[in-house]
Order: C-alpha cells, then structure tokens, then sequence
C-alpha cells in the first residue's frame, strides 16, 4: 500500500482598508446599493484613466513588513487579460513580475516556517449575481476596483491544521496592522487552495489543482480533505491528476472541474501604459514600519509580563482584536486586569458564543462592566447578584448601578447598623486595646477584620475604618 504525501500552497486575497479604491476615488465599502460607487475609471469607460491611491500601496508595505518579506524598491502595475463579464475592462490591473513585497513568513506552532512567496497589489472585480432564468445574471461593479492583497505562500503545509493556523495568524496580523478587516462573510478575504499529492518522502512535487474562492476556514478545511482523498484514489486507480481550476460546493461537499488551468502566459500580462512604476524609498518604508502598532504576540507579552495574567488568557483575550481593545478600554477606565479579564474570559465571551457581534460593547458597555467590577470589590453587591446584574444589563446601555439600586441587589447595611456593629466590636474585643500604643494600625485591622466578619461582609470596610478611629480616638 503506497503512503502519500498532501502538499498545499495558498493564494490568499485580503480586501485592503482604504477610504477608496485603488485607482479612482469612488468609496471602498460594503453593502452600498449595487453599482452607486461606480465612476467612469473603475466601469471602463473609454478614455479613463487610472490614479494609484497611495494609502493602499502603503498598506501592502505595511503588511509585508509585519511578515518580514521585502520591499522590493521598484514596484509595477501589468495589465492581466481576460473576458468575463465582472471585469468592466477585460483586464485587471495587477502585479507579475515586480511586486511590491518578496518572500517572508509565517512561523507555525510545530515550529515550521511557512514561506511567503510574494504579496501584491491588485484591484477586485466586480461581483456576479445569479437570479433565476428570466432575469439571468446581474452585475455590481460596486468592489471593481477595490484594492486586494494577494499574498501568494510557497507550497509548504502538508495538512488542513497547518493551512488553518496559518490563515488565522495572517488574518489576525492584518486585523491588528490595520490593513484590512478580512470579514470572511462579506468576501473581505477569500482563499484559492493548490494542492498535490505526492508519494510519501519523494521530494518530486504532484501536478496541483487549484480550489477558488474558499470564503470560510470550515470550506477550506472541507475542501483540502475532500481533494486529497480525491486525488490519491484516482492515483490509486492508476489515473493521471490533471492540472485544473475546480470549484468547491460546500453543500455537496464536493469540488468539480471548471476549466482546465491557465498559465500566467495565457494572459498576456503587460505593463499598464497608464501607471507609473512606483518607486519605493527605504526612507518611506521605515516610516512605515513605525506605524505598525501592537500585534497579537506584542499584546500577550504585555498581558503575561506587566498585567500578570497567564498566558493562556492573554492568548484567547487577544485571539479577536475587538476583544483585545475591549479589554484594553476596560482597563482605562478601571485598572484592574484579572478582574476584567476573568469577566470577559467566563461572562461576556459565553454570550459573544451565542450572539456573535463585532463590538463588546454592544453586550455590556465598558462602563457597566467596570461598575459592576467597583460594585463587588467595595463590597456593595454580592457575587451572586453581580452575576444577575450582568444578566441585566446585558444588551442594554442602562446605567448599571442604577439598575442595581432600582432590583434592591445594593447591599443595605444602614450606617446606623454600622455604627452599631462598630461599637459592638470595640467592646467585646477591649483586650486588644492594650496594643494600640504600641501597633495601632494593626489592632484597627483586626478590628476591621471582626466587623467585616460580623457583617458578613457587607460593610464599607473604607467607612468601617474610619468610624473605628474616630471612636477610639474618643
Ligand atoms: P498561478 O496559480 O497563478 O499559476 P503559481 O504557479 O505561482 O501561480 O502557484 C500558485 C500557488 O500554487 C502557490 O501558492 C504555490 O505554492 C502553489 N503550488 C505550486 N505548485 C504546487 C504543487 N505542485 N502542489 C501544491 N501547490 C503548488
Ligand atoms: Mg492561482
Ligand atoms: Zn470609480
């Protein structure tokens, strides 16, 4: 029985986050009614003329710089040609032989090196819809002409787990670089998967397939298992893997031929007369590197070292980025890191399980969630009337202490009832008076402690403290 080796290379596309597309300065966004961000240079009129925006070239640095590939210093647009009606001019414009950014890498938890081959900058095309067959197929040219990354691996991961990590390493680096929002859903970041197989150990690479469009981690998942098992039964069979483009359908949990594959000379590549090469200066692509904030690694390491925290939580409160800066908003408003990421480990991301959003807040403002934090800590609500409060002002921007005060869960200890507990104490315990000459502070904490113990904590130990000063001091 032959053992067979799964080789996979990606080409991944990330929408990048400008304000406008590429070359004209119609609105880069999502959900705009079909076809109104569209102007006579992302339609293809003729006579129109392409302008970079230099924003997205700026990203694409910023983003090969997060992967330590290189910036190549010369930069060229090629015409990439083909006839498909998302393609208002029947070309796009694209990267061959001059990219912006070569090689660098993504470092996997096995301890292997996923190799960039290359990122480059690219506009969308359009979008294609299908309706029935009296209307036919419909199209919005409204993401013609949004710049797209494509970040190009060399064929190194040998199973859907490494593929799976990586994708999530690349999308969360981008996330946090700013560079784009890669919303899976919404087509932000699409996957194209190659793949062979080849005899185990020989290290003469398959012919390949290709996977287009995978817009989900679970499709992408599905897809290599479906094509690797597809591919070593036809060897097994004896039959040759021919070199093609193949289309995942995830509700048939299988991949069809759709046309055999091109090669990049079938599409007459050529530089776009139009656009200048780009020249990019050292000087700039430092000042780029400035700007790359805090990643995920930078923030775990100053979760673990300077918060405390243990590294498994820094690593899930730092896994979404909108979860991170929850976090972090949190912590500015009250600095008390174990306490609110032991809320958001165990309350706020069992609901986020449940209704999925993109911002905390709209589960529990940070404002709510720090004022139950205070509510607890001095002591003027129980655990268990925290934890029903939370479920209170859940989805609701009410001022949670209000709340509180309008259910009774505020602990009612009365000064009155205080005083009284106070002066309790300092009687039956008088013998520990004959210390106080000699370590006052410490017999007021004892007498604290006996207060809080008599109270069943529900004193204001703040308020304890100075009542039993006072009274002493009479
Ligand atoms: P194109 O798809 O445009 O022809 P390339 O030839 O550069 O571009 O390859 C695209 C992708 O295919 C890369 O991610 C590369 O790693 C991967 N690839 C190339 N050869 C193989 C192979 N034999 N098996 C699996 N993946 C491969
Ligand atoms: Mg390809
Ligand atoms: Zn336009």
């Amino acid at each position: 029985m032959k053992e067979f080796d799964i080789v996979i290379g990606l080409e991944v596309h990330a929408e990048v986050n400008t304000n406008s597309k590429v070359f004209c300065s119609c609105k880069n966004s999502f959900g705009a009614e079909p076809n109104t961000n569209c102007c006579p240079v992302c339609i293809a009129l003729p006579g129109a003329l392409p302008v970079l925006n230099k924003k997205a070239v700026e990203y694409t640095i910023k983003a090969g710089l997060c992967f330590g590939c290189q910036i190549n210093d010369l930069a060229v647009f090629e015409r990439k040609n083909y006839f498909y009606p998302d393609l208002s001019k029947a070309y796009q414009i694209s990267q061959l032989v001059k990219p912006i950014c070569l090689g660098g890498g993504i470092k996997l938890e096995n301890g292997k090196v996923a190799r960039l081959n290359r990122i480059h900058l690219e506009e969308d095309a359009g979008k294609l819809i299908h309706k029935n067959q009296t209307i036919g197929t419909l199209v919005d040219y409204n993401r013609g002409g949004i710049p797209l990354m494509e970040i190009v691996t060399e064929p190194d991961f040998s199973s859907s787990a490494e593929v799976l990590e990586f994708l999530e390493k690349l999308r969360r680096t981008l996330i946090y670089a700013g560079v784009a929002n890669c919303k899976m859903e919404q087509g932000g970041m699409r996957c194209d998967v190659n793949l062979s197989v080849k005899e185990k150990g020989s290290n003469i690479l398959g012919t390949r397939t290709e996977m287009k469009n995978l817009n989900s981690f679970k499709m992408v998942k599905r897809a290599i298992e479906y094509e690797s098992n597809r591919q070593i039964e036809e060897i097994k069979a004896g039959n040759k893997i021919v070199q093609q483009t193949r289309k995942w359908d995830d509700n048939k949990g299988k991949s069809f031929a759709m046309r055999s594959k091109e090669n990049s000379n079938d599409y007459r590549y050529f530089p776009d007369p139009d656009l200048l090469t780009v020249e990019i200066e050292k000087n700039d692509v430092e000042n780029i590197r400035k700007t790359i904030p805090a990643l995920a690694q930078d923030r775990i390491k100053i979760y673990t070292e300077k918060f405390g925290l243990p590294e498994y939580d820094a690593k899930i409160l730092t896994n979404e980025k909108f979860v991170s800066d929850y976090f972090e908003n949190c912590l500015a408003i009250k600095n008390e890191p174990k306490q609110i990421s032991n809320w958001i480990m165990t309350d706020v991301l069992k609901v986020l399980k449940e209704k999925p959003c993109e911002d905390l807040n709209e589960i529990i403002t940070k404002e709510n969630l720090t004022t139950i934090i205070e509510l607890l800590e001095t002591k003027q609500i129980s655990r268990p009337n925290s934890k029903a409060l939370f479920e209170l002002v859940c989805f609701d921007t009410k001022n949670a202490k209000q709340v509180a005060k309008e259910n009774g869960m505020l602990n009612t200890f009365s000064d009155k009832e205080l005083e009284n507990v106070v002066q309790k104490v300092l009687k039956e315990f008088d013998s520990a008076m004959s210390d106080y000459e000699k370590t006052p502070e410490k017999v007021v904490k004892f007498f604290i402690g006996k207060v809080m113990q008599l109270s069943k904590g529900l004193a204001n130990p703040q308020i304890a403290e100075r009542l039993i000063i006072e009274k002493i001091n009479k």
